[in-house]
């Protein structure tokens, strides 16, 4: 059988950082969804990951049955937050690697302020699906290793049944992790908790001239580097609070996210995001002012004198916006199956976008057309694109790049199918009664999102279902 390996790593940080926590048992769990695929990379047999430990109602020897202390700054604002309806269940150490294994959804904690602790069934099938699409899609993420309903009721607007999902992730420090220690510990927890991230994520930081601007360096660019992968397939988060930014570079936090149809970038589906602060456009500025954030509470340890501290993790923040770029207009290029570099690459990338916007052209579709001559492309009658696509050609013969060559690269980053609205909600409208038939061919198409097999080509094309709205479902 294989087995938990345990590492009880977090465990050690000073005990402000966690809270051990209860069981909560619940009256009569069944599994929904078991991945197991995530099980065997994570060399772990349904076996020893039990439907009660699922449920949290029993936990394997050895688990460290903790919830995590955060805080963070929602839509700006700071507040104090903590893992309200989480436990990790342990670190579970194999090949080399370790990976938090958490409930969310298993009930209160001394965390939970006025929360209840649980989750619903389609708010957890929901972040098991997204988070699913996003690793197939090669985009850093935590992971989802099940879904069981717990057999009992919970009251949000309606009475809804309640669900635990067993997220996986390589760790859950958040940018709101260090600011809890920036704001409510001392300058030692703090530390503490930089040289675990620096040990579990960016080991090479430690050998730095200075550990804490390195381990800020790392963050800004893995973040760049994520939150450009976003745009690429137009993955719109919706609550980019700092409490749901990883240390790592992982997307966590799959509440009201959704993908964008047209492309525009004032898109929000976010029922609570009434500004628009975490539209589709904003993503990446947005990602500017929570390292900022990240950057500030590092300070007291990157220098003792402050405005030394400053000036130096402020040169780095300033580096933000240039990566990002960068690592957007890499994708970019590859979307377009070009090879090499060249000035205007920029503005060619600029056109299109601005076409799609103009004519309300689907964004994957129109990706996935300009890659195989089989999808329709929803541009291609329209005068501007036909000039568009002529600067694109010779842009590609002027490097030596064919079509035919092209195309092959671009069917490799484009994806043929991504979890459409439409889709998704027809699926967790099933599971709700208890169908889950739709969600796990769902899953099976997105698993392999860069080709579609003719009978799924629907997955494709949703019908227009109208303005789409997303709830947090906590
Ligand atoms: P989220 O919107 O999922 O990022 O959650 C923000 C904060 O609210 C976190 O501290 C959660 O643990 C907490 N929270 C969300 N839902 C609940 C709930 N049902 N009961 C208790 N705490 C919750
Ligand atoms: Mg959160």
């Amino acid at each position: 059988m294989k087995n938990w390996q345990f590492a009880h790593q977090y465990e050690n940080l000073p005990d402000i950082f966690y809270s051990r926590v209860a069981l909560h048992p619940v009256a009569a769990p069944k599994l929904l969804l078991w991945n197991e695929s995530l099980a065997e990379e994570l060399q772990l047999s349904q076996e020893a990951v039990t439907l009660d430990i699922l449920a949290g109602n029993t936990m394997p020897e050895g688990a460290s049955q903790i919830a995590q202390s955060y805080a963070g700054h929602q839509f700006g604002h700071f507040t104090l937050l903590g893992d309200g309806r989480a436990m990790l269940i342990g670190e579970h150490a194999v090949g080399g690697q370790v990976f938090d294994v958490q409930l969310k959804g298993s009930g209160r904690t001394p965390y939970s302020r006025g929360g209840d602790g649980r989750a619903a069934v389609g708010p957890m099938i929901r972040e098991y699906i997204i988070s699913e699409a996003m690793h197939a899609l090669g985009i850093p993420t935590t992971r989802s290793l099940a879904v069981v309903a717990t057999g009992e009721k919970i009251q949000r607007n309606t009475l809804l049944d309640g669900a635990i999902l067993t997220r996986v992730a390589s760790s859950h420090l958040r940018v709101g992790t260090f600011e809890f220690a920036a704001r409510f510990a001392e300058k030692e927890d703090v530390k503490a908790i930089a040289d675990f991230a620096i040990a579990k994520h960016y080991p090479s930081c430690k050998e730095a001239e200075n550990p804490y601007l390195a381990l800020l360096e790392r963050v800004i660019d893995r973040q760049a580097e994520l939150i450009a992968q976003w745009q690429l397939v137009g993955f719109i988060h919706g609550v980019m609070n700092t409490d749901n930014m990883t240390i790592s570079g992982q997307t966590i936090d799959y509440g009201p996210c959704a993908f964008m149809d047209v492309f525009d970038p004032a898109t929000v589906f976010s029922s609570i995001d009434t500004q628009g602060r975490y539209a589709y456009g904003n993503q990446p500025q947005i990602g500017g002012w929570n390292l900022t954030r990240f950057a500030e509470t590092l300070l007291e340890v990157i220098d003792e004198k402050v405005e030394t501290a400053i000036e130096q993790a402020q040169a780095l923040i300033g580096t933000y916006n240039e990566r990002f770029y960068t690592y957007w207009l890499a994708g970019m290029r590859k979307k377009l199956g070009l090879q090499t570099v060249q000035a205007e690459d920029g503005k060619l990338v600029e056109t299109i976008l601005r076409l799609m916007e103009k004519y309300n052209a689907d964004y994957t579709n129109t990706w996935r057309a300009l890659s195989a001559n089989v999808t329709e492309n929803p541009l291609s009658d329209i005068t501007e694109f036909k000039e568009w696509q002529q600067r694109w050609h010779e842009r590609l013969e002027a490097e030596g790049t064919s079509l035919q060559m092209a195309m092959a690269q671009m069917q490799q980053v484009n994806p043929a199918v991504i979890p459409r609205n439409y889709y998704v909600e027809e699926a967790l409208t099933a599971a709700e009664q208890g169908d889950l038939s739709k969600v796990k061919q769902l899953l099976n198409v997105l698993s392999h999102p860069f080709s579609l097999a003719d009978e799924n080509a629907h997955y494709a094309s949703p019908p227009d279902q109208g303005p789409y709205r997303t709830f947090c479902g906590t």
